[in-house]
């Protein structure tokens, strides 16, 4: 069993009726962990509720006010999840989850949350499947206690992270990368500190060519943490990726980032982002690896 912690919590079930983005995954790969071990039964940690504050580390008030209320305003409305209590309490939770997973990484030198990665959430509305951006929430969280100053987000999921983008673009002190597919959503792409957008079809090789030299920018930055967004979505069978990396391709990936970290010795927080493989159990099995290859850094 690795030293490193794993954040989850049961929270992040919810019901969202028939929908492309599989929910459910997050209990799966959870389950997936206690059972073949890398967890022990009764570690993993719980996110308590996010408080206001919290989420206003990365939110406005305004956006905020919504959220609570259930409103559907210009702020809520571009979800394209539905608007229920327990939905945005799902997701909200995960804001605290990935806080607590980047207090857990700066004392273990890395965590394990699954959960979050919820990228496309802007500061002052919701995007795609995201509500809250839990990357900027855990980071905002970190510089407000003083625990850091300079951060990176390493952005791997299919689709930019433009909700991260943009609530960083203002801030020297955070770099962020996001390699993914050009011609998919989001259109238009936000600017990022390093955008990195592949063509149609990019398998292993070229997306392992790819992603060496934007790593190296986020090394030269020095950051004091690292926030890997490990999307499942660049998978060659997603429903809505059109890339065409393997299994074995994803790992390598998922090596690449966190090794990297390791050797530099920055801690690294691994959320697990999107997935939209035909088969859920596809997209389970990317995200288990992507945990395993944290923990094993411990
Ligand atoms: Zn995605």
């Amino acid at each position: 069993v690795s030293g490193i912690p794993v954040i989850w919590s049961a929270g992040y079930a919810c019901e969202i009726g028939v929908h492309v983005f599989p929910v459910e995954k997050y209990e799966l790969v959870h389950q997936a962990l206690l059972a073949c071990g890398a967890v022990a039964p009764g570690a993993t940690l719980e996110p308590g509720p996010p408080s206001r504050v919290l989420l206003a580390g990365a939110h406005t008030d305004a956006y905020l006010d919504d959220l609570e209320g259930l409103v559907w305003s210009e702020r809520t409305g571009r979800s394209e999840l539905p608007l229920t209590a327990g939905i945005v309490g799902a997701f909200s939770l995960a804001g605290s989850g990935t806080a607590l997973a980047a207090r857990e990484a700066l004392r273990h030198g890395a965590a394990v949350h699954v959960g979050g990665g919820l990228h496309h959430a802007y500061a002052d509305h919701a995007e795609g499947f995201c509500y809250v951006n839990d990357l900027a929430v855990g980071i905002r969280a970190l510089q407000r206690e003083g625990l850091v100053k300079r951060a990176a987000v390493v952005d791997l999921d299919v689709h930019q992270g433009n909700g991260t983008a943009h609530i960083f673009r203002d801030d020297p002190d955070v770099f962020t990368l996001s390699v993914h597919q050009e011609r998919n959503y989001p259109v238009p792409k936000e600017t990022g500190d390093l955008d990195v957008g592949l063509e149609n079809g990019t398998g292993d090789q070229d997306y392992l060519d790819a992603i060496g030299p934007a790593l190296e920018r986020v090394w030269a930055h020095q950051p004091q943490i690292v926030l890997y967004q490990a999307g499942a979505d660049p998978f060659e069978r997603d429903q809505l990726g059109g890339l065409s990396l393997t299994f074995r391709g994803l790992a390598a990936r998922d090596r690449e980032v966190l090794r990297g970290c390791r050797a530099r010795g920055i801690p690294v927080v691994t959320t697990l982002g999107g997935g939209y493989a035909m088969d859920t159990a596809d997209t389970v099995r990317i995200h288990v690896t992507t945990c395993l290859e944290t923990l094993a850094l411990g």
